[in-house]
């Protein structure tokens, strides 16, 4: 586990994990990120997705999101062998997106973000692990 307090330098753009204004841990911008810069990409074990049913069950019994599926055959587990990148939240108004180059996942910024921000993408599981969004006040979203 890095400590709260760790921050990393990845393609030049610091990020630091801290509390959360959303849930649990997030990922705040350190600096200005421009629109579309690859942020981080999100680490991982890289399973069968018969093997993530059977984890992520037991991480969304604990309101837990970590397994990042990748394609039909892939799925990263952020919770075995991941970094900074499965700390980002997940928001309905994110302010950044995912996408998937071979097995990589990379989380790239949807638009300027300011230093400070949090940082957040939306998750698209469509309701699979039935925790409630809690990404503004009133969200009535189901994760
Ligand atoms: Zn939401």
């Amino acid at each position: 586990m890095p400590s709260k307090r760790a921050e990393v330098t990845i393609t030049g753009r610091r990020i630091a994990r801290r509390k959360s204004r959303i849930a649990g841990a997030g990922v705040y911008a350190c600096e200005p990120i421009n629109k579309n810069t690859r942020i981080v990409d999100y680490q991982g074990e890289l399973i069968s997705p018969s093997k993530s049913d059977w984890r992520e069950r037991r991480y969304q019994a604990k309101g837990m999101v970590w397994c990042f599926t990748v394609n039909r055959r892939k799925v990263r587990d952020g919770n075995v062998g991941g970094n900074i990148a499965r700390f980002i939240n997940h928001s309905c108004r994110p302010n950044c997106y995912s996408e998937v180059a071979g097995d990589t996942v990379w989380i790239r910024a949807a638009r300027n973000i300011r230093k400070g921000e949090e940082l957040t993408y939306d998750y698209n599981t469509g309701g699979e692990a039935g925790i409630s969004c809690q990404c503004r006040p009133g969200c009535t979203a189901t994760i």
